[in-house]
């Protein structure tokens, strides 16, 4: 069998493309390692999604999935490992060793946390180490815990700690934060978090479970072993695009090229949405738009092949 359109994702991008290319009655399977994304990730709660004040990453997750799945999409809790297109078809392999075909794909992949590449990280993922300040919070009630980073991202999640650890280090490589005013003063509030800047990190100790950060005083010049049992590393994100090499074209940032009319990558009938791509404002609205103009060309392209 060979589907219409297989979209690799579900996150607002992935699921909005799959409500409108079911609406279009296009035979679709969404595959997806999870479902939600990065929204699953968001420590405090989303306040710019039009048409909700303020609601939790999980709550919007669980409505766009509800809506969804009205629909008659297939879904696939499987990761995608390699695409191939020979002649007009794709070949989608997946990490549970199934190969699925498709005359269209869409990738919404999103992007994964940026690691911070010290030695001893690796080893304490899930032993001290989190990437996901909402899923392992309240794992750290009690406790002393570093935020790698002092942008937005890293203030919320120091912000959401603080409801559960007793002391939380903010570490910023620069010599001021970069959060904004209002996170900043929230943080101020709470009474339990302390900012260091000018780190340079060297390295994650401990023996079963994670016990300190290493790092360096820029300005002294020495070593400092911070003791912490939990590191929160919020430096960012990287596109996921291992799946995909040779089929499109990259920027320097490692984000898929595509035509922001349509969303068409280099490849004919390949099609990109979301933060996998070049599109400027990372944000979940303007995801779910690229998923929905990514569906509708998709249709578009799908007429044409049949058509000539
Ligand atoms: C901490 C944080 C706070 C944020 N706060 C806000 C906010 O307040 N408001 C806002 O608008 N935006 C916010 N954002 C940004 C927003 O979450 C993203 O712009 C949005 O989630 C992008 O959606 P996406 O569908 O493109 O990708 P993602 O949300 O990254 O989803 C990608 C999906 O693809 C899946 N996937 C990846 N690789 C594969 C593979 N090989 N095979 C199968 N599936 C795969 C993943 O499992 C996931 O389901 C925040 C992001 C973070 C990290």
């Amino acid at each position: 069998m060979i589907y219409d359109l297989i979209i690799v994702g579900g996150g607002p991008a992935g699921m909005a493309a799959g409500i409108y290319a079911a609406r279009q009655k296009l035979n679709t399977l969404l595959i997806t390692k999870d479902f939600g994304g990065q929204m699953a990730r968001k420590a405090v709660a989303i306040e710019n999604y039009p048409g909700f004040g303020e609601i939790s990453g999980f709550e919007l997750i669980n409505k766009f999935a509800a809506h969804l799945k009205k629909f008659p999409v297939e879904i696939l809790q499987d990761a995608v490992v390699r695409i191939k297109k020979t002649g007009q078809t794709f070949s989608i392999f997946t990490k549970n060793k199934k190969t699925i075909q498709a005359k269209a794909v869409i990738i919404a992949s999103g992007a994964d946390p940026r690691p911070l590449e010290l030695p001893g990280e690796k080893k304490f993922i899930g032993k001290g180490v989190s990437y996901c300040t909402a899923c392992d919070a309240p794992l750290f009630a009690g406790k002393k815990v570093a935020v790698v980073g002092g942008g937005n991202s890293g203030f919320e999640a120091a912000i959401a700690l603080s409801k559960w650890s007793k002391k939380i280090y903010v570490l910023e490589r620069g010599s001021k934060v970069r959060a904004d005013q209002r996170n900043q003063e929230i943080a101020k509030k709470t009474g339990k978090i302390e900012i260091i800047t000018d780190v340079v990190l060297k390295e994650v100790k401990g023996k079963n479970f994670v016990n300190s950060i290493v790092y360096q005083d820029k300005k002294r010049k020495n070593n400092i072993t911070l003791s912490v049992e939990g590191i929160f590393v919020e430096i960012g994100s990287q596109p996921a695009t291992s799946f995909v090499k040779g089929l499109v074209g990259f920027n320097k940032r490692d984000e898929i090229k595509i035509s922001l009319e349509t969303c068409q990558t280099k490849t004919p009938g390949l099609f990109a949405a979301g933060d996998v791509t070049i599109i400027p404002y990372k944000q979940i609205v303007i995801a779910a738009g690229q998923g929905t103009i990514a569906a509708l060309s998709v249709s578009n392209y799908l007429s044409k092949q049949s058509e000539g």
